[in-house]
């Protein structure tokens, strides 16, 4: 493989200012694992409290991701304290 191949591939690279989210070519990748992530559940967790006119996050508003209600119920169920 020539690295002039590669270079000529195009990256997009987005970054929202208010949440730190990651979109590389329309993807979402959370900014803290760089692991592919969820518009939806990102909104859910994150945009939907910090965010503002200023997250470029396309599900930022939106219902129906995963919370962090919905998340810390199935930490305790995976995790009973008794
Ligand atoms: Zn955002």
């Amino acid at each position: 493989m020539s690295s002039k191949e590669l270079s000529d591939l195009s990256v997009e690279r987005k970054e929202c200012p208010k949440c730190g989210a990651i979109w590389i070519n329309g993807e979402h990748y959370w900014s803290g694992t760089g692991k592919k992530g969820n518009e939806l559940d990102l909104a859910g967790l994150v945009c939907n409290k910090l965010g503002d006119e200023t997250c470029i996050n396309p599900c930022n508003g939106m219902d129906g991701g995963v919370t962090w209600e919905k998340r810390l119920t199935e930490l305790e169920n995976d995790h009973p304290s008794n």
